[in-house]
């Protein structure tokens, strides 16, 4: 058999989402939520019922639209949503990444920007952050198809200040600029303040980290109507339906209950600044923080081998044995007593 259908398969080198292991352990590797979603949103999915299910879904996805457009204050025009930010970046690239210049990204960043650039067959340069791993905004001053960047960066965990983003979103008047703001709610400012004065600039959030929500899937995208339609129109061609009901009635519970998102998120802030003390007295050094992780080196011991070290006691937290950053430790804040056991645990280890 000739096979000659093989080279005709689109070659890919996928990303590599972190561990979910089957039994259970510390999980500080995802940078999931460790609290609950609100009550709010468990009590909307105990009154889904088998009538919500046999119906599509709304392709509009507007009760969802419609309450993040009040919550942030723009209108339903300036929203799309996607399954996690993940869709939503996936499709972003896919509008507006069209230019046979390069596109422009850290090389420090969240990984699957290249993975996406490679499927659509964009071009693109990493442009290196600086030795702090701060991104140099000049850098980003010359001609390019596009620039995205994360803001708090991952997995560095820096923050950069609006006045940052807005001279890199002013300088590029002619490309679209993506700024990923997955972890924004942890201590950073957020672009959308940006978005009605310049109209190259996309700003991208999710439910899966401060609203803890990863297990549904919603992310969103906040721009002018020119680029929320065109995202539409991409979506449209590909799967109108990619919110499914459960989605779209949840996560509007989510948003509405703000006491309880700004609680848990407090909560999460003050163990980070608790830990990163704590980090610090056994000698590890970390950035500093606007997320809901620590990027942590330690002086002496590899961060290889403390990986595999507390991977030993059941306490998974992500490593990437990558250029610049391999001897480092990206730690998700997890509950105060979960990090507890982290730091007993690392007493012995380190
Ligand atoms: C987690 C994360 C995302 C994706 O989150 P979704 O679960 O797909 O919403 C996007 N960007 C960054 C930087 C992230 O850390």
């Amino acid at each position: 058999m000739s096979q000659a259908w093989k080279k005709n398969i689109r070659k890919v080198v996928p990303y590599v989402p972190g561990e979910q292991p089957k039994r259970k352990v510390i999980k500080l590797n995802t940078n999931e939520n460790p609290y609950p979603p609100s009550e709010k949103v468990t009590l909307s999915l105990e009154q889904f019922n088998s009538d919500c299910l046999k119906l599509y879904p709304d392709p509009d996805c507007l009760s969802l639209r419609q309450v993040l457009a009040e919550y942030y204050g723009f209108s339903t025009e300036n929203i799309f949503v996607g399954v996690g930010s993940d869709d939503v970046l996936s499709v972003a690239f896919m509008t507006f990444f069209n230019s046979d210049k390069p596109i422009l990204f850290p090389d420090i960043t969240y990984s699957f920007y290249s993975v996406w650039a490679d499927l659509y067959r964009i071009p693109y340069r990493k442009i290196p952050v600086d030795n702090d791993f701060r991104i140099k905004k000049e850098d980003y001053y010359c001609d390019n198809g596009g620039i995205v960047f994360a803001n708090p960066n991952a997995p560095t965990a820096i923050c950069e200040s609006v006045d940052f983003v807005e001279d890199i979103v002013k300088k590029n008047p002619g490309a679209v600029v993506i700024v990923d703001e997955a972890y924004i709610d942890f201590g950073g400012t957020s672009a959308l303040g940006l978005v009605n004065r310049y109209d190259n600039l996309l700003v991208v959030q999710t439910f899966s980290k401060s609203r803890s929500m990863a297990g549904m899937r919603i992310g969103y995208a906040i721009g002018n109507a020119e680029l929320i339609k065109a995202m539409n129109d991409v979506k449209f061609s590909i799967n109108s339906y990619t919110l499914n009901q459960s989605s779209l009635y949840a996560g509007g519970e989510a948003v509405k209950d703000d006491e309880y998102f700004r609680s848990t998120v407090k909560k999460i802030v003050d163990t980070r600044e608790r830990v990163r003390k704590s980090l610090e007295k056994l000698g590890f050094c970390c950035t500093e923080s606007c997320t809901n992780f620590l990027f942590a080196t330690h002086a002496t011991k590899p961060a290889g081998e403390i990986f595999e070290a507390l991977k030993e006691k059941d306490i998974f937290v992500r490593y990437f044995n990558l250029p610049r950053i391999d001897n480092y430790l990206r730690i998700t804040i997890g509950t105060d007593g979960e990090m507890d056991m982290l730091i007993e645990a690392l007493k012995t280890i380190v």
